[in-house]
């Protein structure tokens, strides 16, 4: 596969030179295939479902090919998903797709476990690591330590703000031993990546050590999310029929959004023949892509925090992405967007509850309202011409291509639950009155000892530890 930049379609790279740069430095663009190739329609229809990780398999191998030879591929596969997605009914026209049985228990165990392992692969005739640095504000953090853990040839230093990060989010930073560690900065996340920002471009230091990011807009992470849509898609399009007795429904991916990477992986999905018939672009307060599907106006703007943090997102990198896709107007044929603030939030987990009897975290909760307002006559107002205002929370202005479809009782919406509630264990508790469960594996993670060590806010500092340690 031939990848490009966003930035200049004249840039031509292979899939290893993508991975390895993370970015074009040269353009300041994000590196995308040049095509997505369908899968067998043979493959797509099979019933019963094809397992997740064949999926995985038969959708990553166009991106690689000529790279990794396919066997190599099977064991990446394998050995970064010893878990898998899981599809459960909410009420007849709705599912939850569970993202977050991974080891951190969110769903960028899916792109980072697989980006860990190709890196890895690029890496194999190398006599010396990679060192992996990441500035974390939280959850990215702990999902690449967690994924790079006893990775052969990568070497991982996570700095995170001290005191500005959740206990739960510290011990799954901290407490990890051998080829993966974190420095606790006396500083903001800002002063976190400044200091990354820095190392990199420090040309003594990069003489002496082979330094890499683990950045979310690699594409390494971007290409695995897009195998759970299929994998979703094909379960709900198989199960409707028995579920909800709706035959070749409309599947409406309900994605909550931060920086865009997970709904980027929606469109690869269904680019490469998914039945999805759109999606819904969830965000919080940080509205910023909202309101550029109301408007037209793309107006980046510094982050606000909400419950629902980890999509305080107010510049999203991968907007750059959907762009170079797909024009304004194939967007708003595509998605319906929807915005909600931190009451709506809280109000969410706890309708959700009630209604369902399901515990839903505050990034789902956001989903799990708009697909409520959407089928229950927020779309059929929207046909009507009847528009509410978007600088209230709710629905832009746009009428999606398959609006019609949800009026009829004939699509399915399928909620993305990015996070396990027990991650944001005191907001859900807030909203519903009792603790939600918590997985053991975070259990475990909680009885670990800290390991974290202490750094100044300075870069001489920062350069030595690295250059003494590493
Ligand atoms: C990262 C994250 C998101 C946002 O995903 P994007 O790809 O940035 O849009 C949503 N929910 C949770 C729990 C996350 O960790």
């Amino acid at each position: 596969m031939i990848y490009t930049d966003t930035r200049d379609s004249s840039v031509k790279v292979d899939f290893k030179t993508a991975v390895m740069n993370g970015m074009n430095q040269a353009t300041g663009g994000l590196y995308i295939p040049t095509s997505f190739p369908k899968l067998d329609p043979a493959f797509i229809n099979k019933n019963p479902t094809p397992s997740f990780r064949e999926i995985a398999l038969q959708m990553a191998k166009p991106y690689v090919e000529g790279e990794i030879p396919e066997e190599d591929l099977i064991g990446i596969i394998q050995d970064a998903y010893p878990f898998s997605p899981k599809v459960a009914p909410l009420d007849s026209v709705s599912y939850v797709l569970e993202l977050f049985h991974g080891p951190t228990c969110a769903f960028k165990d899916f792109g980072a476990r697989f980006m860990a392992r190709t890196m890895s692969y690029f890496n194999r005739n190398e006599s010396t690591p990679l060192h992996i640095l990441v500035a974390t504000s939280g959850d990215t953090g702990s999902a690449v330590g967690s994924a790079f853990h006893n990775v052969p040839g990568l070497d991982v230093t996570i700095l995170y703000p001290e005191g500005k990060i959740s206990p739960l989010q510290e011990k799954q930073l901290s407490t990890f031993t051998g080829n993966v560690r974190a420095l606790k900065v006396k500083g903001t996340f800002d002063d976190c990546q400044k200091l990354v920002k820095t190392a990199f471009t420090d040309t003594e230091l990069r003489g002496k050590l082979r330094l890499s990011s683990a950045n979310s807009i690699n594409i390494s992470r971007l290409l695995p999310q897009s195998f759970y849509y299929m994998y979703a898609a094909l379960i709900a399009n198989n199960r409707a029929a028995m579920d909800n007795k709706i035959h070749s429904p409309a599947i409406i991916m309900v994605v909550p959004s931060g920086n865009f990477g997970n709904l980027t992986s929606g469109l690869i999905a269904k680019e490469m023949g998914a039945p999805i018939a759109g999606f819904v672009a969830a965000t919080n307060t940080n509205r910023t892509i909202p309101d550029w599907i109301a408007t037209g106006d793309y107006n980046a703007r510094p982050s606000i925090e909400t419950y629902a943090n980890a999509m305080d997102v107010g510049a999203p990198s991968n907007y750059e992405r959907i762009k170079s896709m797909y024009t304004l107007d194939q967007v708003r044929e595509m998605f319906a967007s929807y915005w909600l603030d931190n009451d709506g939030i809280l109000k969410a987990i706890e309708a959700c509850n009630k209604k369902t009897g399901y515990i839903i975290d505050p990034h789902g909760a956001i989903g799990y309202k708009a697909w409520e307002d959407i089928k229950n006559g927020g779309i059929a107002d929207l046909v009507a011409g009847v528009k509410g205002d978007f600088n209230k929370p709710g629905l832009t202005p746009n009428v999606p291509s398959w609006a019609q479809r949800v009026i009829d009782k004939k699509a399915v919406g399928v909620i993305l639950e990015t996070a396990s509630p027990a991650k944001f264990g005191q907001v859900v508790t807030d909203a519903i009155g009792k603790e939600p469960p918590i997985p053991a594996r975070l259990e475990e993670v909680m009885r670990l000892q800290d390991r974290a060590i202490p750094m100044n806010n300075d870069y001489n500092q920062f350069k030595e530890w690295l250059l003494a340690n590493l």
